[in-house]
Parts: structure tokens; C-alpha cells; sequence
């Protein structure tokens, strides 16, 4: 059964997705930026938005 007060928007492709297996990506405007923003996404689609020379977090993968 889904909670749906444990849901958070997926950055990429707008569908809601569960909080507990959310990848969460904190973004840091600028080096000197004090603030960061933080967006939600499905661990799927950080495979596809990174160049493939970029090496993943093991639990990236071990989330497929
Ligand atoms: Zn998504």
C-alpha cells in the first residue's frame, strides 16, 4: 500500500515517487552559494542523465 504523504515529485520526469527510494540530489548554485536546493528523482534516471564516464555511487547501483 503507498503512503501518500511519504511521496516527493521526481525532478525529471514530474511522476510522484516514494520518499524511501527517492534519489535525493542537493544542488549547490554556485561555490559560494550558502544555500542548496534539494530535488527528488528516480535512481533510473540518474543512470541516464550522466555521461557514461562518470562513475556511480555502488548504491545507485544496487538500487536497479
Ligand atoms: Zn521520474
Amino acid at each position: 500500500m503507498i503512503d501518500n504523504n511519504n511521496l516527493v515529485m521526481c525532478c525529471f520526469c514530474g511522476e510522484s515517487t516514494n520518499f524511501d527510494l527517492a534519489v535525493q540530489i542537493e544542488i549547490k548554485p554556485s561555490l559560494i552559494s550558502e544555500e542548496t536546493q534539494v530535488v527528488y528523482c528516480h535512481s533510473k534516471y540518474i543512470d541516464k542523465v550522466l555521461h557514461k564516464n562518470v562513475p556511480r555511487h555502488p548504491d545507485l547501483i544496487s538500487n536497479e
